[in-house]
Formats: C-alpha cells, sequence, structure tokens
C-alpha cells in the first residue's frame, strides 16, 4: 500500500474537473469556490444542476475537459472505468494532477460481488451472499441461504433499482425472468454481461452510514454515523448522528479505515450499513456498500459540521490539510423528492436550510434537500413535524425502515416491509437526540 501522493506533482491546480454534473457536483463546485478553485464537468446534459457553477462538457468532448482541468474527480460511480483509465494515464504521464478517487474503487463499487469479496477479505461482517448466473443456480442459492433471500444485479443497479425480493419458492421464476437479462448483458440496467448476487435477507433493526474522508498522506477523519430511512430504495431522511450509536462507532471507523487504506483512496467514501444482532444477541454492523463519492447521507455536513463532505472532499483532491468533521450540531436532513414545497414555508421552521438542486418536478426524482438544525436541539421533533406538513411529498417521513423497489412485485415489497415494521419498535425518539448525551458517550 502507498500513501503518498502516486502522480507526478507539476503545476498549481485552479480548475478540478468533475465526471458528472448533478446536484453532487453542484455543491462540489458550492465548496470549491471559496477555496479559490473552479469547476468543470463531464456531463451530457447542458442544464445539470452543476451547470450553474462552472462549463459543462459532453462526453464527446473528453479532450476539451481533460484540457480546461488540472486535477480530476468524479460525482457519479457509474462513470465508465474506461474514462477514468484515461484520466488516471494523462495524470501519471505528468501532465496533470491525479485521478482520485482510485479506478481501483470505482472497480469495485460498480460491482456488488466484489465489493463484498472485499469486505469479507478485510474481514468486515456481510449478509451471505451466492453469485447467480442461471435459474438452477438462483435455486442452489435459495437452498443455501434460506429464504427469503434479496436478489440483485451485481451491476448497474441504484437507488433500489434491479432488485427483487423472493419470499417462497414460487417467486423464483419470476424473480429469475426480471432480472436473467442482466447476466447475459441485454438489460437496461447492466450493459455488459454481470451475474446477479443473491443476498441473505437481513432483518436489519436500522440502516446507517460512515463517511470519511482520506487525504493524499494517508490522513483519515471520519464523520458520526447517521441514521437513513429508505423509500423504495430512495434516501428519505438522515438523522445526524445516528441516535444511541455511539457503541457502533468504532467499528464503523475501523471497517472504512481499513477499507479506504486497502485502496490508497483519496477524497470521499461513504459506507453504508444494516445494524443488526449477532448471534449472541449483541448490536453489530454488517456492511452493504460503499459510495466511492460524496454521498446523499453526508448533506447534512453542510451546515452540522465542521467541515462539510463536500469540502473535505475537494481539500483531499487537491492536496490541501483535511478539516474537522465532528458534528457541531445534531441535524437531521429531509430529500425533496418529485415536488417543490413552497420554500418560504420551509424557512419559517426555525432552523431549516433549503438547497434546491434547480431540477424540472418528476416523480420521486431528488429535487432538493432540506437540513433542520433549530436553535434548541429538542425542538428537532417538532421542527421535522412542521416539515412535514408543507412538503407536497412526504414518502418515507415516517417510521418506516428499510424499502426495496421490487419492480411490479408489490405482494412481496409489502410482504417485506411487515417484516421490517416488527423491528420498527426500536427506532429511537428523536426527543433522545440531545449534543450532550451524544457527545459524553463519545
Ligand atoms: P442497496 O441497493 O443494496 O443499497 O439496497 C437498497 C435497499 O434495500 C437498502 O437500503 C435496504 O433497505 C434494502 N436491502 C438491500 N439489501 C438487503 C438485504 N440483503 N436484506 C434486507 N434488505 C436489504
Amino acid at each position: 500500500m502507498t500513501t503518498a501522493n502516486a502522480y507526478p506533482v507539476t503545476q498549481t491546480i485552479r480548475t478540478i474537473g468533475i465526471l458528472g454534473g448533478g446536484q453532487l457536483g453542484m455543491m462540489l463546485a458550492e465548496a470549491a469556490m471559496p477555496l479559490g478553485y473552479q469547476c468543470v464537468f463531464l456531463e451530457d446534459n447542458p442544464e445539470c444542476p452543476a451547470s450553474l457553477y462552472g462549463h459543462v462538457f459532453h462526453s464527446d468532448q473528453l479532450a476539451d475537459f481533460i484540457a480546461a482541468a488540472d486535477v480530476f474527480t468524479l460525482e457519479f460511480e457509474n462513470t465508465p472505468t474506461s474514462t477514468v483509465e484515461q484520466l488516471t494515464s494523462v495524470s501519471k504521464s505528468g501532465s496533470k494532477q491525479g485521478m482520485f478517487p482510485p479506478l481501483i474503487a470505482l472497480d469495485i463499487a460498480q460491482d456488488r460481488l466484489k465489493e463484498k469479496q472485499m469486505f469479507n477479505a478485510l474481514d468486515i461482517a456481510t449478509v451471505p451472499f451466492m453469485e447467480v448466473n442461471s435459474e438452477a443456480e438462483l435455486k442452489q442459492a435459495c437452498e443455501a441461504l434460506g429464504l427469503p433471500i434479496v436478489l440483485k444485479t451485481s451491476r448497474g443497479g441504484y437507488d433500489g433499482k434491479g432488485q427483487f425480493v423472493i419470499k417462497q419458492e414460487s417467486d423464483i421464476k419470476t424473480a429469475w425472468l426480471a432480472l436473467k437479462d442482466a447476466v447475459s448483458g441485454k438489460g437496461s440496467l447492466t450493459p455488459t454481461p454481470a451475474p446477479l448476487i443473491a443476498e441473505g435477507f437481513i432483518n436489519f433493526n436500522r440502516e446507517v452510514s460512515i463517511i470519511a474522508a482520506r487525504a493524499q498522506n494517508g490522513q483519515i477523519r471520519c464523520y458520526d454515523l447517521v441514521e437513513n430511512h429508505h423509500h423504495h430504495g430512495i434516501l428519505a431522511k438522515t438523522q445526524a448522528p445516528a441516535v444511541g450509536t455511539s457503541h457502533l462507532l468504532q467499528q464503523a471507523t475501523d471497517a472504512i479505515t481499513k477499507i479506504m487504506n486497502h485502496l490508497d483512496y483519496v477524497g470521499v467514501m461513504a459506507l453504508e450499513l444494516f445494524v443488526t444482532k449477532d448471534a449472541r444477541g449483541h448490536t453489530t454492523i454488517l456492511a452493504n456498500e460503499i459510495a466511492p463519492r460524496v454521498h446523499n447521507s453526508g448533506h447534512w455536513s453542510i451546515e452540522g459540521a465542521v467541515t462539510s463532505q463536500f469540502e473535505n472532499h475537494i481539500r483531499a483532491v487537491v492536496n490541501l490539510p483535511l478539516g474537522d468533521t465532528d458534528n457541531v450540531h445534531p441535524a437531521i436532513m429531509v430529500n425533496v423528492l418529485g415536488q417543490y414545497p413552497d420554500i418560504s414555508a420551509v424557512l419559517n421552521i426555525d432552523g431549516a436550510h433549503y438547497h434546491s438542486y434547480h431540477k424540472a418536478e418528476r416523480d420521486d426524482r431528488k429535487i432538493a434537500h432540506i437540513t433542520l438544525m433549530p436553535n434548541d436541539v429538542t425542538d428537532l421533533e417538532s421542527a421535522m413535524a412542521k416539515l412535514v406538513a408543507v412538503l407536497p411529498n412526504k414518502v418515507g417521513l415516517d417510521k418506516e425502515y428499510g424499502n426495496i423497489d421490487t419492480h411490479s412485485n408489490t405482494a412481496d415489497a409489502k410482504a417485506k416491509n411487515d417484516v421490517l415494521e416488527d423491528n420498527s419498535g426500536e427506532a429511537d425518539s428523536l426527543a433522545e437526540l440531545s449534543p450532550k448525551t451524544e457527545k459524553a458517550k463519545k
């Protein structure tokens, strides 16, 4: 493992080239500007959110994009690895300052099988899983893992797409028919052939994530564990810090540290985790996936941490010292999905911060986020209630845990939710959230 920057340093960085131009790119550019950097983007939609902050190059203009930037990073993990390879090699030739994070991180994050194999090789626990390439192998996996299982495409799925819950034997054929095109490379999610992955279905209590930044000299700084609530695989809400998880923070920190060091990673990474019970009945975490980029569950850090995940990512990419990741104030971040709320009604709520992504309204699309940080932390619960009242789309904002988009398999989705709701009694009350108690436990 090398910890020094592997690229020759040739020039001063002025412009950061970002692969992708969505809201993550937009917020990276917002963080880069006060530090004195500008951003350009490689993105096929000229009206993308990031277009407000810098020039957008079409993917046909890769050479111009390369010429315009001094160093490269990404905000979209399904970026073709061939592009990242090219940016890595121009950097290695000495004409650019580097491509961060490294290609290997992207290669692993794009493949659920490689990702879970890496976790296990690093001694990081996951749900049991098996590779599936045929209906016969799917049957074997169902027998070996025991039903229910979650069948997923190993590549190309996002926000819960490309997943199917198999609850009983009669679902096996339907699940295979729904996802088999991925194996032959005919599916819309995976243009190249890629196996499926069968995962044991975990009755998790909660979903949490940890975000960390790693600098070019190998220094790592971790944010607090946060709790995530999804609706049909889309993040609806993040609570930072996650209540009552300080005993899991070390385990999560160790896991993300091992992963980042193993990949010689540079930049911000998120690790998504399930909280569950081990064989002895002790609460523990299982790794689900990494995101080799800034992450939706870290948006709260713009206002809620000493240094935001966006600023720390930029600092890592341009080789500046990382900033403090401490939580300065408990926060709740809510994604605005599909329809914009009345902004003045939102800002009437004490401690509400609004971030629009300047996108057109569309069903379940992430178009903005709101972070609630009322002065008095005991007002968080009432601030949340006020926010829910003014949001046109309230999905996922109840105490619902874990949803999988099962295509048209709504009966299974319902069955899964029934199982999950059995666990929701363990959900913490927002009223428990006090900076004093959280800090004391650290
Ligand atoms: P993923 O695309 O792997 O992040 O999955 C989307 C969501 O589906 C997760 O956030 C969980 O709520 C749920 N999920 C994924 N894998 C499993 C599993 N093996 N068992 C139970 N729920 C799962």
